[in-house]
């Protein structure tokens, strides 16, 4: 194949086939999914089991290799393509697509890092249980990049982010060690603990690490009960404001909300000319809210019965069979590949206290209008987290101003820079408005204690000293 040591190695590990070294077939590892960022890997490789990236961890260190770890390429801030990394390769994780046998007394199973976020949900389903994370990239996104990024989605208000799904993890690090207790079969009942309070909590650590720490090649996920009768509103309001005062109403008076999704008439045009869809409702509002309940009943009337009697509600769709349920979906769901067939957003994800919501989208579209004044700004996201994902779109040169006034600005809010789709390499720069210096040496400090020669990863996460 090649004098290159590397690459020998590599193939002796993994077979020929999975080191990708033609430029036209690794292209698609090279550049993210919005096509801002772009990289250039020495190869990309692509193992089959933990054994295997251990053996690959190990080659490279060996040779001082920086390793960019991949699953499904779905991530928007950068961290998964080899941007800026000389000599790096890319380590993708998407053969590691198994799946263990449910475990029906826990409800938990075991399931290799690059297992798609569909492909576990079918999985549980088919076993009497759920999975609770979902999201619109959810049959590209795989665990292990979810996990690594702490990833969000639609029913983190009922079951949390991420890393509340993991119970405990399989782990790679960087001298080829292996971080965790699973046998190779994955049959194993172990390793589900439902407390287990020895100690640090190395699990949860890696949990959001973003490939900095260690490459994750398993998870053993919390499932949740599956919840088969559904129901979806899109209600129609005036502003934020209004939305969330519905949202705290529906959470007082129903127990079966699940999502509370949030939008506004900019995004609902251009969902509308992207994907040819007629209005979902007769009344045009400024804000959108979408919601939906999950429950072992039809959930219907409890929340037609919340809704009553809220001035707020302008105008509403309701929908209880799937087709109808996934119609209303995509209003919300559309909004990443409407924005992404107009041009290359600046994408950010940021998180405010639910207090100053309301304020924050005009602060921000300000914002964004005095640096950037020809971009156009579309804001959505997830209501009960006040998590809005900022897209400018035509900011030109000045996506890095528009990137620092949008973040000081939630920064001085008290909000996070990076809600759920982590820092990546699109937001070191500005992690210290969200973590104090004595939080970021202390970062700093697990990072050289488990990867000295700081080859997982670099340029993710931690800024440049
Ligand atoms: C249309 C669309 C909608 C989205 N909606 C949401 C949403 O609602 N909520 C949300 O949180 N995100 C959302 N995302 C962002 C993205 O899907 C998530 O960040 C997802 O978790 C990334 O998973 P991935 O497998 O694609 O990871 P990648 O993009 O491949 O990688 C992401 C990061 O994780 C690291 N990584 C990947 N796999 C591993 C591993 N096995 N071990 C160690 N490190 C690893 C990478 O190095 C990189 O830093 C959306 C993306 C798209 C395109």
């Amino acid at each position: 194949m090649s004098g290159d040591p590397l690459i020998a190695r590599l193939a002796a590990t993994v077979g020929e086939p999975h080191v990708l070294i033609d430029p036209g077939i690794a292209a698609s590892y090279e550049v993210d999914w919005t096509g801002r960022w772009h990289g250039s890997a020495r190869l990309v490789v692509r193992p089959e089991s933990t054994p295997e990236v251990s053996r690959v961890v190990v080659a490279c260190a060996a040779l001082g290799v920086p390793i960019v770890p991949q699953g499904g390429n779905t991530g928007l801030v950068g961290g998964g393509v080899p941007v800026g990394v000389d000599g790096a390769i890319v380590l993708s994780l998407r053969r590691l697509s198994w799946l263990g046998p449910v475990d029906a007394v826990s409800g938990q199973v075991w399931v290799g890092a690059g297992a798609t976020l569909a492909a576990v949900a079918r999985h549980a389903r088919a076993a009497g249980w759920d999975f609770g994370l979902d999201f619109a990239a959810r049959d590209s996104a795989t665990v292990g990049g979810a996990v690594a990024t702490d990833a969000g989605g639609a029913r983190v208000l009922r079951y949390g982010t991420a890393r509340a799904q993991v119970l405990s993890l399989d782990a790679v690090l960087a001298d080829g060690r292996l971080l965790g207790r699973t046998p190779a079969n994955a049959s194993t009942e172990l390793g589900g603990l439902m407390k287990d309070g020895a100690g640090y909590d190395l699990v949860q650590l890696l949990a959001g690490s973003e490939g900095t720490l260690g490459v994750i090649t398993a998870v053993r996920l919390r499932l949740v009960p599956l919840l088969p009768a559904r129901v979806v509103a899109l209600l129609a309001v005036q502003d934020t404001a209004a939305a969330q005062r519905v949202l705290a109403a529906l959470r007082q008076r129903v127990g079966s909300l699940t999502a509370a999704e949030f939008f506004h008439a900019d995004g609902l045009a251009l969902v509308r000319e992207h994907a040819g869809l007629p209005a979902p409702l007769h009344t045009e509002t400024p804000t959108y809210l979408l919601v939906e309940c999950a429950s072992r009943s039809d959930p219907t009337d409890a929340l037609a019965g919340a809704l009553s009697g809220l001035a707020e509600v302008q105008d509403v769709a309701v929908a209880s069979d799937p087709a109808g349920r996934a119609a209303l979906w995509r209003y919300r769901e559309a909004h990443a590949e409407a924005i992404n067939a107009v041009g290359v957003p600046v994408k950010l994800d940021v998180a405010v206290p639910p207090a100053v919501l309301a304020g924050a989208g005009e602060a921000i579209r300000s914002a964004i209008s005095a640096v950037a004044p020809s971009a156009r700004t579309i804001l959505f996201g997830h209501l009960a987290e006040a998590n809005v994902h900022v897209n400018a779109l035509g900011a030109g040169d000045a996506a890095e101003a528009v990137t620092d006034t949008v973040l000081r600005m939630v920064g001085a809010l008290g909000g996070s820079i990076s809600a759920e789709h982590g820092v990546g390499r699109a937001k070191p720069r500005w992690l210290r408005l969200s973590r104090t210096p004595v939080e970021i040496e202390a970062m700093r400090a697990i990072k050289s204690a488990l990867d000295p020669g700081g080859l997982l990863n670099p340029g993710v996460l931690l800024p440049p000293r």
